[in-house]
């Protein structure tokens, strides 16, 4: 764990040091590999993990590539690619606390990532994680646009939902996303337009996705 006065004056005395968990000498063969392995230990401590900062996409093998993971709480705002200012809080509905715990994923020349903890503790509770999880289970664009899609066509909500589950073992969203998706959707197509393709913007250019 790196010192930095500056974080752990704001972490209190008895907050729990999530360090160990994070912790792994193991060479991740892509960035992919790594994301989900940091996803599913912060699963099981109901920490949700999001890229606050990403360079060099997956990599080429130079090296070069390295992403900051945080907490979902990590700060209220962001610097998108064009440089303003977004408002973490307002965008994704949850509070922020400027929470310090902070893991750095790096890529290694030839390829493969690893991850070390730069700060393993938390300055505030951790909330079941079904709470925080709405984050993570946003659509993604390409699985916005096939909801889009079928919703044109008819297509009832629970099957676009195993639609999207046979497209994508892995996913978390559920019904009830795709509901507030076809509202929105719905909301926007009614207000004109370009609503929801500047709410795509902010999300691909922030990674939250
Ligand atoms: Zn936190």
């Amino acid at each position: 764990m790196v010192k930095d006065g500056a974080y752990i004056e704001k972490v209190s005395e008895n907050a729990t040091d999530y360090t160990e968990f994070f912790t792994t000498t193991t060479v991740f063969a892509t960035r992919r590999e790594m994301l989900d392995w940091v996803i599913e230990v912060g699963k099981m401590h109901n920490i949700v993990i999001i890229i606050a900062r990403s360079e060099g996409g997956d990599g080429l093998g130079f090296g070069t590539a390295k992403a900051t993971l945080t907490c979902e709480r990590a700060g209220k705002y962001r610097l998108s690619k064009s440089k303003v200012a977004i408002d973490v809080e307002k965008f994704t509905g949850t509070k922020k606390m400027s929470c310090p715990f902070r893991l750095q994923a790096k890529e290694h020349v030839g390829g493969g990532w690893s991850v070390v903890v730069r700060h393993g503790m938390h300055n505030h509770d951790l909330p079941n994680y079904n709470e925080g999880r709405a984050i993570i289970a946003k659509l993604k664009p390409h699985q916005l646009s096939i909801v889009k899609e079928l919703s044109t066509s008819h297509v009832k909500p629970n099957m676009i939902m195993a639609i999207l589950k046979n497209l994508d073992p892995r996913i978390l969203t559920t019904v009830k996303h795709i509901y507030n998706a076809r509202q929105k959707l719905k909301t926007e197509t009614m207000g004109g337009r370009s609503v929801m393709q500047q709410l795509m913007k902010l999300i691909v250019d922030n990674n939250y996705v």
